[in-house]
């Protein structure tokens, strides 16, 4: 697998003794193998410092998908949505992440006050408050309120840029250097590895102060799907593709196809023979070993050519991109439902193993928590509701009228959203209260309740709201 016979062991970069651990794909994303052959101490972590800029770019994907960092714990993304209010997202979670800031800014000292935040938000607040030299007691808890989100919002996906092509060919370098240890060694990769040493993340005491463009030696390239040994297996992690044509030193990364890049690095030695390695890195896998896929192929699969007007024409008029991306969304949108739609069942299969009277109040319970994916129905009429039927055009401005503010309410919705809600909400819970003993909460039947089922209960609700 890797060229273990007489592997050198200098740095790629200053020739100086490896021998600290390298992540040959980064931690934070996912990546579980290391090599310590590639770079020295300071190299390993000069060189790393590219990589921030991508574990922010792939933040919002990796915490919906919960990929597990090797090093640490699954972390949440917060991001501000359109109107300034802030979210934290987590696997199927969306939650209101607060200011903790500027909720201890708005404070008086020594004076008791009311506060509204969730509990599990309060051990975050009181280390900050402590942080910052205030000592925060609390003395009366109440019954946290539910509050639902009405109305879409947008995670913003920032995408590429100079800092993030870097990180792109630190990695493309890396994996050459892990599977062909005397191509990343060779003269003519001394261009990108001088590039490597500039820009603005680079934190090394050799930085070349003048940056060298990164788009010298890489373009955003079009994902490539074949052969059929280059499609990632689950569609939900990163393929890297590096290769030799002709005595160049080529790679293609993809990025969960949310970003795919094409990269020169430079020249190999001469008569190096043509090769190529696909590594398909899966970012769901925790242990070492079952992370990777390999396939090596005795000739040139890419030819590292790209449409110079790739992203400024055909992307931009295909709608490519757009695409692109809502097919990688799709897919990390399915994977939750299926995981949500499996707790579901277990979570309704103790609920309905009691008693009644006790199996009634439960299974209200179990519809009760899922409240908030009937609310995000009613967004979604007001939003996208079909008019060219004069059913979907009632539907459509019920929905507009449910998801009104209302400035009185201290639950989010206004009286024709929860009337909506709490009808479908006992509707829901009435069909499951009458399931036969031993029944099994299949995932489909989880999925189609509350995903088809609902919304036909939804849009029905909300054209009698029109006749009040
Ligand atoms: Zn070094």
């Amino acid at each position: 697998m890797v060229e273990v016979a007489n592997r050198p062991k200098n740095c790629i970069i200053c020739d100086g003794p490896t021998g600290s651990r390298e992540h040959v794909f980064p931690s934070a994303l996912g990546g579980r193998r290391e090599d310590k052959k590639i770079y020295c101490k300071n190299h390993n972590e000069w060189m790393g410092s590219h990589v921030g800029v991508l574990q922010r770019q792939l933040e919002a994907i990796n915490a919906m998908l919960e990929v597990q960092p090797d090093r640490g714990t699954v972390k949440s993304h917060i991001f501000e949505a359109e109107k300034g209010e802030r979210y934290a997202i987590k696997g199927a979670n969306i939650a209101p992440a607060p200011d903790l800031d500027a909720i201890l800014d708005s404070y008086t000292l020594n004076e008791p006050q009311q506060l509204r935040i969730a509990p599990s938000d309060l051990p975050r607040l009181k280390e900050r408050a402590k942080q910052r030299g205030l000592k925060l007691d609390v003395l009366d808890k109440a019954t946290p309120a539910v509050e639902f989100r009405v109305g879409p919002y947008t995670i913003p996906l920032m995408q590429g840029g100079d800092d993030a092509m870097r990180a792109v060919a630190y990695l493309a370098l890396t994996f050459v250097a892990h599977f062909w240890p005397h191509v990343a060694r060779a003269p003519g990769l001394a261009a990108i590895k001088d590039m490597l040493r500039s820009g603005s993340l680079y934190a090394g005491a050799d930085s070349i102060g003048v940056p060298l463009p990164a788009s010298e030696f890489m373009a955003w390239s079009p994902a490539i799907d074949e052969p059929p040994e280059v499609i990632h297996p689950t569609g939900l992690g990163h393929t890297i593709i590096i290769c030799v044509r002709a005595g160049q030193v080529l790679a293609y990364l993809s990025l969960l196809d949310l970003q795919c890049w094409m990269i020169r690095l430079g020249d190999a030695a001469p008569d190096t023979a043509d090769r190529t390695v696909v590594v398909h890195v899966d970012p769901l896998k925790t242990r070492y070993g079952d992370d990777w896929t390999i396939n090596k192929f005795d000739h040139a699969l890419i030819d590292g050519c790209v449409d110079q007007d790739y992203l400024g024409k055909a992307v931009l008029e295909s709608g490519q991109m757009q695409q692109q991306i809502t097919a990688v969304i799709g897919r990390v949108i399915d994977r939750r439902d299926r995981l949500e739609a499996e707790s579901a069942k277990h979570e309704f299969d103790a609920a309905h193993r009691l008693l009644s009277p006790e199996r009634e109040a439960a299974i209200g319970d179990f519809v009760a928590l899922r409240r908030q994916r009937l609310v995000n129905h009613i967004s979604m009429f007001a939003q996208h509701g079909n008019e060219a039927t004069q059913m979907g055009a009632l539907v459509r401005l019920g929905a507009i009228k449910a998801t009104q503010p209302d400035p009185t309410s201290t639950d989010g919705l206004n009286d024709a959203a929860r009337r909506v809600l709490n009808h479908v909400a006992a509707e829901i819970t009435n069909t499951l209260s009458k399931v036969p003993p031993g029944y099994v909460l299949d995932p489909e039947f989880y999925q189609l309740l509350f995903g088809d089922m609902a919304q036909a209960l939804i849009a029905g609700a909300l054209a009698e709201e029109l006749h009040r």
